[in-house]
């Protein structure tokens, strides 16, 4: 304990003369000296009482002054500190980091984005980045990265004028796989100083997530073709009429999971091409009410088996026409309206609604039901690979939990979000947005992870 105290009192007494020892209280020293030759100058010079006074006074404007002079060194010296922690921080960073001002002149370039862009920083900082840099071989990387629109293949992940912008790049030749967060440099007045972006090399990620998906790809294409033919010929067996009866419900359940394992194979075939970044979007403008009356003609006949009555609520004006793959988008609508079918009540109803979104280029197609409800623990995981809700998995034994995760990929293909409004035992609304202005839809697709 004792040793302790002592080592903590010489610490602080250390401490105490390295602080005296700033060069920022150089000036503070200096008028101390002054301020002592007056005060003895006063002494000699001045009657007793005057110059007690004036020592009374000095001492007081010393005091003051030095614990001001005091107290800008040590801020001083903080922000010192900061700033060439933050400068540490910045160079070991694993992500490069680039900054430029507003004219595209290079400020800042880290280790990890001269690995990168393979380039100095002393070569870097101080040149001028301009779009026509794209055709100059030594540049045409760090070019893209800065004027990402004139790069081979970008996909934005943030909303148009939000900070960070965060786009995906993609180059072929070499492979590289580029996330890329903008975030703007403000000067103490708000004023634009210029840009920060922060670039994450994903390459190796993006090729572990396409492996994946491959061997999800072959495997699910390899066990596509004995699936048929065991239902091929489970529904052969199940039509012979000298099956007696419980041959016949045998067949029937063998029948019914064999064409479950087949939506499982497809589901996942799906997936796989989905995370790939192979699903094979091809985009046209339709008539969307058209579209969706298409869709609901398909889903009719498996509604009508159930009890449940659908309703189209057409729009009162007409809608601008939004672009979109028909296959993909008809296999996302069909499968929010077939859940609103399975997870519904006896007699229960089905409403489908589409309107303008007020304030951007998007429609909105809703789906609500009068079903069994989600809880609210559920909705955050609805959307997930495989996920079923407990309530749902009592009443409809059969399902994948892969559908809506197929339905939110299709969804945001087409530059929209899909969200649900439920409670338990309240029915649910299931609802998405689908660009109406192609700018606004993902012009590539891209490998993604979950
Ligand atoms: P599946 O229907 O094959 O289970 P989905 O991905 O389509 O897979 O749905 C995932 C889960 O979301 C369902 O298992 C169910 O729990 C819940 N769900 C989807 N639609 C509804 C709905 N309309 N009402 C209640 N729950 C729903």
């Amino acid at each position: 304990m004792d040793v302790n105290l002592n080592f903590k009192s010489a610490a602080e007494a250390k401490k105490f003369s390295d602080t005296l020892k700033w060069p920022e209280l150089k000036s503070a020293w200096i008028l101390l000296g002054i301020l002592a030759v007056v005060f003895i100058l006063g002494f000699i010079f001045l009657p007793a009482l005057v110059a007690f006074i004036e020592g009374g006074l000095l001492m007081v404007t010393g005091g003051i002054s030095f614990a001001l002079i005091y107290r800008a060194a040590k801020s001083e010296r903080a922000g010192r500190l900061e700033k060439s922690e933050l400068a540490n921080i910045l160079l070991g960073l694993d992500d490069a980091l680039v900054v430029y001002d507003h004219d595209f002149n290079i400020l800042f370039f880290n280790p990890a984005a001269e690995n990168l862009f393979k380039t100095k920083s002393e070569d870097i900082v101080g040149q001028k980045f301009q779009p026509q840099d794209v055709g100059n071989e030594s540049k045409k990387l760090l070019a893209q990265v800065i004027f990402s629109s004139l790069a081979p293949t970008v996909i934005s992940r943030s909303r148009v004028g939000e900070y960070p912008q965060i786009v995906d790049i993609s180059f072929t030749d070499p492979e590289l796989e580029l996330r890329v967060s903008t975030i703007p440099v403000r000067g103490e007045l708000n004023e634009l100083l210029g840009f920060m972006k922060i670039i994450r090399d994903r390459t190796r990620e993006i090729s572990l997530i396409k492996s994946k998906g491959e061997f999800l790809t072959v495997a699910s294409h390899q066990l596509r073709t004995p699936v048929t033919d065991i239902n091929w010929a489970l529904q052969s067996l199940a039509s012979d009429e000298s099956l007696n009866e419980n041959a016949k419900t045998i067949v029937e359940t063998a029948l019914t999971a064999g064409r479950n394992l087949f939506q499982v194979v497809e589901d996942l075939l799906d997936v796989a091409k989905i995370e790939e970044g192979h699903f094979g979007y091809k985009f046209e403008q339709v008539d969307i009410v058209q579209f969706i009356n298409e869709v609901l003609g398909t889903v009719m006949p498996m509604s009508e088996r159930a009890g449940i009555k659908i309703y189209f609520e057409k729009p009162k004006n007409d809608l601008p026409q939004p672009f979109i793959d028909r296959t993909k988008l008809s296999r996302a609508l069909d499968n929010l309206i077939e859940n609103s079918v399975r997870y519904n009540t006896e007699n229960g109803e089905v409403i489908v609604r589409v309107e303008k979104v007020s304030d951007g280029p998007f429609l909105e197609i809703s789906v609500k039901d009068t079903g069994i409800g989600i809880a609210p623990a559920d909705i955050d995981n609805l959307f997930k690979k495989f996920y079923r809700a407990s309530n749902a998995v009592k009443t409809q034994t059969e399902g994948t939990g892969l559908g809506l995760y197929i339905v939110k990929n299709i969804v945001q293909a087409h530059g929209g979000k899909i969200w649900v409004d439920s409670e338990p035992g309240r029915g649910s609304v299931f609802h998405f947005t689908i660009a109406t202005d192609i700018n606004s839809v993902p012009q590539h697709e891209m490998a993604l992870e979950e």
